[in-house]
């Protein structure tokens, strides 16, 4: 075994698969037919930054944050069951708030309590699947 193998001179950077990456690869910002460049793990340009904010946010940030587990978990307390499975006479434990006017970021709305409903997770699913779907793109 040669004693040298394995130190590389100094300067050079190797990464794990042995690859001579530059420090910070850049990709294309994903808003539709922008050519600017972002950094790795940032998904739009500082001009499109803001119109994707919704998305961008973590939903702590959005307001799901310690607060809204309390006070959710307390509206499940009051109001157990499903409303929409109760609609069909069945009686299912709620296990998510769900907002009836989607919020879309709006605090006012968030909190208003007559906004919220009782979903169990699967008629959760329900909803975002279908009646949410197009929040996303509404900017
Ligand atoms: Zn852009
Ligand atoms: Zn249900």
């Amino acid at each position: 075994m040669d004693k040298a193998e394995g130190i590389k001179p100094s300067g050079y950077f190797y990464t794990e698969n042995g690859a001579n990456m530059p420090l910070k690869p850049k990709v294309p910002c994903e808003h539709p037919d922008c050519p600017e460049l972002v950094p790795v793990g940032q998904k739009y340009c500082d001009k499109h930054k803001p119109l994707h904010h919704e998305e961008q946010r973590s939903a702590s940030d959005r307001g799901y944050n310690s607060k809204w587990r309390r006070e959710s978990k307390k509206f499940l307390e009051i109001h157990p069951l499903c409303v929409r499975c109760l609609e069909k006479g069945i009686a299912t434990p709620a296990t998510v708030v769900d907002h009836i006017i989607p919020h879309r970021g709006d605090q006012e709305l968030f909190w208003d309590r007559s906004n919220w409903q009782p979903l169990c997770k699967k008629c959760h699913d329900r909803k975002t699947m279908t009646e949410d779907k197009e929040v996303k793109y509404s900017y």
